[in-house]
Formats: structure tokens, C-alpha cells, sequence
């Protein structure tokens, strides 16, 4: 599936989940647009003395419920239907999880890889001068994603302070410890999806043992340590490069050190090498896409042999191909649920820098745990009341919870 595709599947998604809710064409139109679309091109001057230009993102969704929020990522092949379609999970994903936050997402059409340190910081804080106008603690509030490090997120705020000329935490979230970050931050979309694997076996009394995750970056690779550290069985795990498979699971704390001396999973003495398609159609209790969208879709989704897809990517599977898995009885988490810890703590981290506390990371959690179990719950009900599966009662949940808010405004 290409870019393009991702935008029209989300709005298909959308409308179908109007259409299910009742919802009137008025409020569905502003749902399926984007309010602000920002696009900047800036300069960035590079080691060797040339200027090149980059090209960033800045798309605002809907505010009804709050500030705009949402990630940055950096990636060459970046499209605009790509951050609109994201920008759009972003409203329905806080909405989801009752956090009183709209949508919002951003976009830096660069090579982390290609780029010295120098170059990157001059990219990370070019792309926040040239944003700035419609970002501020109160208005949008951008966050880390793909290949967004905390150093990165330390540049893009200490150049939005130096703009505004007084300290501002709560402009951006994921930041370093020492400059008002979280404690949990960087974990957390791992953990907040682990809190949902607890409830999934709980209400659903199945007992998952054997894991595939498809990405083994901020994402994945926490989640992997996480199930490794609960003596769950990690059957595989995949990156850029491809994967590594371990019948009886593999040794996740020898395979993130041989990630860190090879800049790869494969090749990895303790498993044996497999592509990323392999890893999809793995027999295991659960498999969770923690890299790209578009990686499931009626093309591939009968290859799945799992019993859970707990989507900790934005947009991995596509509405035929979540349709698909219902119908095997497949359970379908989706992504605007599942993935909801990096927001819930963006949240507690922008709730601290206001009150100008940094809580315990116990503290942090424990609200974590409640928040992700209460989401779980508000879908698991609107499954049943709608008869409806997980994936589809999520969306449903989302423009309802949304809706109430615009109307609550008169518009
Ligand atoms: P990351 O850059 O830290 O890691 C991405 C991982 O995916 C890397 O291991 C990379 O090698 C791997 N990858 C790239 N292409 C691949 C491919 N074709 N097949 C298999 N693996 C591939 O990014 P991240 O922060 O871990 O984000 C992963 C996903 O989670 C994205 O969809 C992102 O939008 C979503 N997400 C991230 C956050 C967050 O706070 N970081 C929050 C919610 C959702």
C-alpha cells in the first residue's frame, strides 16, 4: 500500500465508523479534513560548506477536545498524505483514551543516517523556527517519533526558548530528564501496550506466550526487553535490515547488544536470519508491527497465523485487512488504542512542566496503567454495544468522543 492509500483508508475508516455512530455529514466533514496544513522548505547549511533545502511538515487535525498534539518524525521518503492521515490517528487516538488533547502530526524529509550530529541539530532546529508560528504549550505541542531522539527534542526546545526568550517545557514533550522530561517516557508506548496485553488475557482468558515483533527501535526493541524480562517466549524480532527467529525465543538482551555492535538484528549467532514477511506469517500467540503502516492488508492478512495483532505502529493494518482477521477470530488491537502510552505520558509529562513537579516514576505508571486499562475497557464496551469488533469500536469511540466535543462548541 502506498502513502496516498493510508490517507484514503483512514478517511474510509472514519466515515465508515460516522456511518456506525450516526454521526451527521457536517461534523464527518470537518472530521475528514485537515485544519492546518503547514509545509516549510528551510535551509540547512552541511559539513562540506553546501546549503541544502529540507523540506518539514506541520498538519493540525482537530482541537475540539484540546491542543493539537502529535510526533515529529524524520524519514527521506515522508509524504504530506502520510502526516495528514497521521495527524488524523492522533485526534481519534486521544479521544480513544480520554486524554484532552486534538491531533496533530509533523514531518522532516531527511536521512538521519546521511547526516552528521552538526547536520541533524541544524535540521531539528530549522524545522522548529520555521514551525514555531503555530506551535506553543497551549496551542500544539509536538513529541518524538520515528528517528526523534531526546537529544533532538533538547535542540528543538532550547530553540523554541530561545525564539520566545523564557523557559517553556511544555511546548514539546520527550524531552531529556534534565531538561524537564518523564520519568517512563521513552518506554512507555511499550508499556502502556503491555498494560493492554494484561487486560486482553484477563478478559479474554488467553495466555500468550510466544511474541513476533515486527521493529526493534524505541518501540519494539522496549517491548521485546520488556516480554524478555517477564520470561515471555520472542520467538522473533525484525528491523530495516530484516529479522531473526528463535524457536524457544531468543536471548533479547544479547540480540540488543549485537544490534548495537552490527547496526543490525540479523545475522545474530543465537537465531537464525528470516525477511520481515516470514516474521508476519510466524505461528506465535501475538504478533505486534512496531515499525511502519501499510505492513498488513487484504494482499497479506491471510498469511497470519497469530491469534492477538496488538498494533504498537501508527496505521500497520488497513479496514479489509483488520475485516479479514476478525472473521478468523483473530484479535484486532488496534494502533489508536494500543499505542496510546507515548501520549499518556507526553501528557503527564506537559501536566508536570505546568505544575513544575516531576513526579516518581512509580507515580507515573501507576496513571499510565489506569489510563491505558480504562481505554481498553471504554472499547471493549462499545465492541459489545455496537457488535462490533475491537478495531472498528475504537474508531467509533474516537469520532463519538470527538463529536461531543464540537458539538459541545456549536460547531
Ligand atoms: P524508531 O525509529 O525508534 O524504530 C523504528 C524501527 O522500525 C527500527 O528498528 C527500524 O529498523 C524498523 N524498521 C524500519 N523499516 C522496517 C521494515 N521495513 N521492516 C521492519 N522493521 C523496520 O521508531 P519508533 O519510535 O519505535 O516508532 C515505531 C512505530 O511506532 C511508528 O509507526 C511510530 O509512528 C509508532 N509510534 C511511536 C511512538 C513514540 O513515542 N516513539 C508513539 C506511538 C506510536
Amino acid at each position: 500500500m502506498r502513502n496516498g492509500d493510508f490517507l484514503t483508508g483512514t478517511i474510509g475508516m472514519i466515515n465508515s465508523s460516522c456511518d456506525l455512530a450516526g454521526i451527521d455529514d457536517r461534523h464527518r466533514r470537518v472530521l475528514t479534513s485537515i485544519s492546518r496544513k503547514l509545509t516549510v522548505d528551510y535551509p540547512v547549511r552541511l559539513d562540506n560548506g553546501t546549503t541544502t533545502m529540507i523540506r518539514g511538515y506541520r498538519f493540525q487535525h482537530n482541537n475540539a477536545r484540546g491542543p493539537y498534539k502529535g510526533g515529529i518524525r524524520i524519514a527521506p521518503g515522508i509524504v504530506d498524505s502520510e502526516v495528514a492521515a497521521l495527524s488524523m490517528l492522533m485526534s481519534l487516538k486521544s479521544a480513544v483514551l480520554s486524554i484532552p488533547y486534538g491531533g496533530a502530526k509533523g514531518g522532516i524529509v531527511a536521512n538521519t543516517s546521511t547526516l552528521s550530529s552538526a547536520e541533524l541539530e541544524k535540521v531539528c532546529r530549522g524545522y522548529i523556527r520555521a514551525i514555531r508560528p503555530i506551535i506553543g504549550p497551549n496551542t500544539d505541542i509536538p513529541a518524538p517519533d520515528m528517528n526523534v531522539s531526546e537529544e533532538c527534542i533538547g535542540w528543538m526546545l532550547d530553540e523554541y526558548e530561545r525564539m520566545v526568550g523564557y523557559h517553556a517545557p511544555q511546548v514539546i514533550t520527550g524531552k531529556p530528564m534534565v531538561l524537564g522530561g518523564s520519568r517512563g517516557r521513552s518506554s512507555a508506548v511499550a508499556w502502556g501496550g503491555m498494560f493492554i496485553m494484561e487486560e486482553v488475557e484477563r478478559r479474554l482468558k488467553n495466555h500468550n506466550k510466544a511474541f513476533a515483533v515486527q521493529g526493534f527501535g524505541n518501540v519494539g526493541g522496549n517491548l521485546a526487553k520488556i516480554l524478555y524480562g517477564r520470561n515471555k517466549n520472542v520467538r522473533a524480532v525484525s528491523d530495516s535490515t530484516g529479522g531473526t527467529f528463535r524457536e524457544d525465543g531468543l536471548d533479547i538482551t544479547a540480540l540488543a547488544k549485537h544490534k548495537e555492535k552490527t547496526g543490525s538484528v540479523t545475522g545474530f549467532p543465537g537465531g537464525t536470519d528470516i525477511s520481515n514477511e516470514d516474521l508476519l506469517g510466524l505461528d506465535v500467540d501475538v504478533l505486534v508491527p512496531a515499525a511502519l503502516e501499510n505492513q498488513i492488508s487484504e494482499k497479506n492478512a491471510d498469511a497470519i497465523s497469530a491469534k492477538v495483532l496488538l498494533c504498537l505502529a501508527n496505521g500497520p493494518i488497513n479496514q479489509k485487512g483488520s475485516e479479514m482477521l476478525a472473521a478468523r477470530d483473530i484479535l484486532v488491537v488496534p494502533d489508536i488504542l494500543a499505542n496510546g502510552g507515548g501520549v499518556i505520558v507526553s501528557y503527564l509529562e506537559w501536566a508536570q512542566g505546568r505544575e513544575g513537579f516531576s513526579w516518581r516514576g512509580s507515580e507515573v505508571s501507576l496513571r499510565l496503567k489506569e489510563v491505558m486499562k480504562s481505554a481498553f475497557k471504554d472499547v471493549y464496551d462499545t465492541a459489545r454495544e455496537y457488535d462490533k469488533d475491537m478495531y472498528t469500536a475504537a474508531y467509533i469511540l474516537g469520532v463519538n468522543h470527538i463529536v461531543t466535543a464540537m458539538k459541545a462548541r456549536s460547531i
